[in-house]
C-alpha cells in the first residue's frame, strides 16, 4: 500500500484530531450505512466502506490511535489495518445496530427463525373469483355451483415438497445447522445457508410437483348466495380457498358479486326504480296502470290526475329483500307523459286525423298556463 495514496483516518470518517470516541462512532455509523455495498450501489462503494472500516479500526482503538497520531499511516504499515480477533465483536455490535437502523432483525435471530419457519403449518392462499348474476337471483337468491381452479396438498408427497422415497440428508455445507459464517471486510458474520435455504438438511424434488408440495385441482362448490346481495357484495365460503400445508388452515373462497344491468329496473341501494309512460290525457284525467315488480305480480297503481312529468310513486315495500333479512326496500314508480308524434300533420287519417282534430278543439279550450314559470312564487 502506497502511503502517499492513503487520506488521513480522521479525514476519511470526517471528524476533527480532538473527536471523541462516541464522535468517531457517531461518523462511522453514518459512514457504513451511506456506504454499505448491500445498500449503495454505486461501484465506488466497496472501496470507500472498506477505506471507512479501516480508519474506524484504527481511531476506535485507544492505542492504535495514539501510535496513528505519533506515527500516522507508517505506524501501521507492517501490519496493515486488518483487524484483531478482539476487536470483531465489538464491529458485529455496530454492525448489527446499522441493520437495525433499516427496520432489519437482528441477523442472528433472522436466521434462526428462518430455519423454524421452514417446516411450520403454512396456511392456504384465498382464492378470489368474480360472480355474475341478474337482478333476479339477487331478488330470490340462489344456490350456484362455483368450479373452483386450487391448488391441493400433492398426493405423491402428501405435500412435503419433496421425494420422500428418497428422504433427506444432512447439508454438508452448513452441517446441519442451517447457517454458514463468513466474513466481510473486518466482520464476522452469520446468514442463512445458501445450500439449503436455513432447513439444514438436503432432499430431492417431488417427481410430480417439484418443490411446491400442491398441485392443481377444481372442486365443484355449491355456494347459497342469500336474497338481497348487491354488487360488491362480498360471499366468503370458509375453507374452500387453497390448501394449506405442513398442517396449515386452507384459505377461504371468496365471491365478489357483480350483478347485470336489468332491462326494466334500475336498483339504488335496496330501492329499485321503474319507468312507466301515459298518454297525456292519463296524466291529464288519472287512471290505474300495471305496473311490473320483481316477485313477476303485477301490481295496480292509481295515476292522481294532474299527474306531471318526472312525478314519483313510491309503493313501499316492493323493493329488494335487505340483506339483513329486515324486510324489502321501497318499489319506486317514474311517470313520463307520452306526448304523440303524429308526423306529417297535413295527411292524417283514421283515429290519427280525429284524434288531431279533437286536439285542435282542446287547445282551444284549455286555458293558458302561466308561460314562464317563476322560480320564486
Ligand atoms: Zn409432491
Ligand atoms: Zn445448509
Amino acid at each position: 500500500m502506497a502511503h502517499s495514496t492513503k487520506r488521513d483516518y480522521y479525514e476519511v470518517l470526517g471528524v476533527p484530531r480532538n473527536a471523541s470516541i462516541e464522535e468517531i462512532k457517531k461518523a462511522y455509523r453514518r459512514l457504513a450505512r451511506q456506504y454499505h455495498p448491500d445498500f449503495n450501489k454505486d461501484p465506488d462503494a466497496q472501496e470507500k466502506f472498506k477505506e471507512i472500516n479501516e480508519a474506524y479500526q484504527v481511531l476506535s482503538d485507544p492505542e492504535k490511535r495514539r501510535l496513528y497520531d505519533q506515527f500516522g499511516h507508517s505506524a501501521f504499515s507492517a501490519g496493515g489495518g486488518g483487524a484483531s480477533a478482539e476487536n470483531v465483536q465489538g464491529f458485529v455490535d455496530i454492525f448489527d445496530e446499522l441493520l437495525r437502523g433499516f427496520g432489519f432483525e437482528d441477523i442472528f435471530e433472522r436466521a434462526t427463525r428462518s430455519k423454524k419457519q421452514g417446516y411450520g403449518p403454512i396456511p392456504g392462499e384465498d382464492i378470489h373469483l368474480a360472480l355474475e348474476m341478474e337482478l333476479e337471483e339477487a331478488f330470490s337468491g340462489v344456490v350456484r355451483t362455483i368450479q373452483v381452479s386450487k391448488e391441493v396438498p400433492c398426493d405423491v408427497c402428501r405435500g412435503a415438497g419433496y421425494d420422500v422415497s428418497k428422504g433427506e440428508r444432512v447439508c454438508p455445507t452448513c452441517g446441519g445447522s442451517g447457517q454458514v459464517i463468513y466474513r466481510q471486510m473486518f466482520l464476522t458474520m452469520s446468514k442463512t445457508c445458501p445450500n439449503c435455504g436455513g432447513s439444514g438438511r438436503l432432499t430431492e424434488p417431488c417427481p410430480k410437483c417439484g418443490r411446491k408440495g400442491t398441485i392443481p385441482s377444481y372442486e365443484e362448490v355449491n355456494v347459497k348466495i342469500p336474497a338481497g346481495v348487491d354488487n360488491n357484495t362480498r360471499i366468503m365460503v370458509q375453507g374452500k380457498g387453497n390448501s394449506g400445508r405442513f398442517g396449515g388452515k386452507p384459505g377461504d373462497l371468496i365471491l365478489h358479486i357483480k350483478l347485470r344491468e336489468h332491462p326494466i329496473f334500475e336498483r339504488r341501494g335496496n330501492n329499485l326504480y321503474v319507468d312507466i309512460n301515459l298518454k297525456i290525457t292519463e296524466a291529464t284525467l288519472g287512471t290505474e296502470v300495471e305496473v311490473p315488480t320483481l316477485d313477476s305480480n303485477q301490481v295496480k297503481v292509481k295515476i292522481p290526475p294532474g299527474t306531471q312529468e318526472g312525478d314519483t310513486i313510491k309503493l313501499e315495500g316492493k323493493g329488494m329483500p335487505k340483506l339483513d333479512g329486515a324486510g324489502r326496500g321501497d318499489l319506486i314508480v317514474r311517470v313520463h307523459v307520452s306526448v304523440p308524434k303524429f308526423g306529417l300533420m297535413d295527411k292524417l287519417s283514421g283515429d290519427a286525423g280525429k284524434a288531431k282534430k279533437l286536439l285542435e278543439e282542446l287547445n282551444a279550450l284549455l286555458p293558458q298556463p302561466e308561460r314562464v314559470r317563476r322560480r320564486i312564487k
